[in-house]
């Protein structure tokens, strides 16, 4: 059957993909193409600022909470410790965290597998950062895209010079406060206010590199910006592999748009919704046009929603045009579906979540790791006893010191700790050597296999297997 011309040019259109040969912010010799969205406004703006007040009030209060003195949360990467919600994980809890890491991965894949790039636009730091702080103070010092364009253009004078140090400083300073918020979250609030109290002079190499990571969030809220999501940030070129036609993402509902035209006094019967104002373009962090389909550079931050919606408004349309919705839906009007890719990463989740529970349930306040000395062999002790030395390494992962006491369970004989008794202190780590002391008629075999019970005020928390050596029959 021919087609009439319209969708001639139309089908034309949509198949045209040569927009995917660039990325908007790159022009034709190479040089960045530095973009100036329009300010945007509207309802789903509204609820990001909400979300990102309560974001920025539990990022910068965070780390002044604490749990028995503790941070509530802190990734000590140099001194290999770990809080999270008050719990301390050590490098004897690694089996947790790479589970832990694995869940989050696959949180994540699911998320994206059903709900698209949402978390990028809501909740990715770079993006709360640079849409809802940085990019505010840019409209507030240099005005709106237009007077932003038009600042860019004009030659160097006193009104420009006075315009960029502003923002140079401004920015600059709040860089340098989030490089020290995320060193709280490092070694802790506590620790910083010391430093700072101490002064440059002690701690050089500590200020320094935070100026260094000042000078990195500076250069990337002040210049690089979307680079970050568009070229560097891993999450957002996995975007092609796990998108498909079910997943909710920012969409142009082309159905209903096609074929796009200015307005006119009298539209036509075939003409579709939208008049071709570009709103949503001019609005885009990222410098896309959405009508050309979902695009690795969209970051789901519904700026272009806001927008649609307002001119659909100001033309008495339904609002809408642009919206949440997956492929599926604007081609066939279907609802969402769970297909076997979804029930598969669910299933896998549920998995690693169980284990997870499971692993922090059952997990000690005490490590214990028992080991013969290395090298040692048995002696015979002046009373005629056979005696093994061991070596207990024994970590504390609460906030408070725990006395220990260790208990022979499988065989009659004596431990005699060498030094003090086993104190281990609060949050921290001890060796202990100790010897067993057994009478040779206890001994049937070279190598007899001991259990060794280890005593919290007369609770047992904990059970270890060894062996002790004997004389050979
Ligand atoms: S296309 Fe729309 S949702 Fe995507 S980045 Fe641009 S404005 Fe945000
Ligand atoms: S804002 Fe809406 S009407 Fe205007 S160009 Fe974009 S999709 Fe079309």
């Amino acid at each position: 059957m021919s087609q009439l011309p319209e969708q001639a040019s139309e089908k034309k259109s949509r198949m045209d993909q040569s927009f995917r040969d660039s990325v908007a912010t790159i022009d034709k010799k190479g040089h960045r193409n530095y973009i100036f969205p329009k300010k945007p406004k509207g309802k789903l703006y509204n609820k990001r600022t909400l979300a990102s007040i309560i974001y920025l009030i539990i990022f910068f209060g965070l780390p002044f909470i604490k749990i028995h003195g503790e941070p509530m949360f802190m990734i000590n990467i140099l001194k290999r410790k770990f809080i999270l919600f008050g719990q301390i994980f050590g490098p004897q809890d690694f089996f947790i965290f790479a589970l832990g890491m694995l869940t989050f991965m696959v949180f994540i894949i699911l998320f994206t597998v059903v709900f698209g790039r949402v978390f990028c636009g809501w909740a990715c730091p770079q993006t709360v950062f640079m849409e809802m702080v940085f990019r505010k103070i840019e409209y507030w010092i240099d005005g709106d895209y237009t007077k932003q364009r038009q600042l860019k253009e004009m030659p160097w004078n006193g009104y420009k010079i006075r315009k960029r140090v502003t923002k140079i400083a401004i920015f600059y300073l709040l860089s340098f406060i989030i490089a020290n918020f995320f060193m709280a979250y490092l070694i802790s609030m506590d620790e910083v206010l010391h430093y700072v109290r101490e002064g440059i002079s002690s701690h050089f190499g500590t200020f320094m590199a935070l100026i260094g990571f000042s000078t990195v969030f500076f250069f990337v809220f002040y210049w690089f910006r979307e680079q970050v999501c568009i070229v560097v940030c891993p999450y957002g070129r996995l975007q092609g592999v796990l998108l498909d036609k079910n997943s909710i993402v920012v969409a142009y509902d082309y159905v209903r748009g096609e074929p796009r035209g200015k307005l006119k006094k009298e539209a036509t019967e075939k003409s579709g919704d939208c008049i071709d104002c570009a709103a949503c373009v001019r609005v885009c962090p990222t410098g896309i046009d959405i009508r050309n389909g979902t695009q690795l550079e969209c970051v789901n931050c519904t700026a272009c929603i806001d927008s649609c919606d307002e001119i659909m408004e100001s033309v008495k349309k339904p609002t809408g045009l642009i919206r949440f919705a997956s492929e599926s839906q604007v081609a066939k009007s279907e609802k969402p579906k769970i297909n076997a890719r979804i029930i598969a990463y669910s299933v896998v989740l549920l998995a690693l979540v169980s284990a997870l529970g499971f692993m922090l349930a059952s997990r000690d306040d005490v490590d214990v790791t028992i080991l013969r000395t290395s090298g040692s062999v048995y002696q015979t002790l002046p009373d005629g006893r056979i005696g093994n030395i061991y070596n207990a390494k024994l970590a504390n992962k609460t906030h408070e010191d725990i006395p220990l006491t260790l208990k022979l369970e499988n065989i009659k004989g004596e431990i005699e700790v060498i030094g003090k008794d086993i104190l281990v202190q609060k949050e921290d780590y001890k060796n202990a050597t100790f010897i067993i002391k057994v009478e040779p008629k206890e001994i049937k075999n070279r190598r007899t296999p001991i259990n060794i019970s280890i005593y919290q005020d007369n609770i047992k928390i904990r059970t270890v297997s060894t062996t002790f050596i004997g004389p050979m029959e």
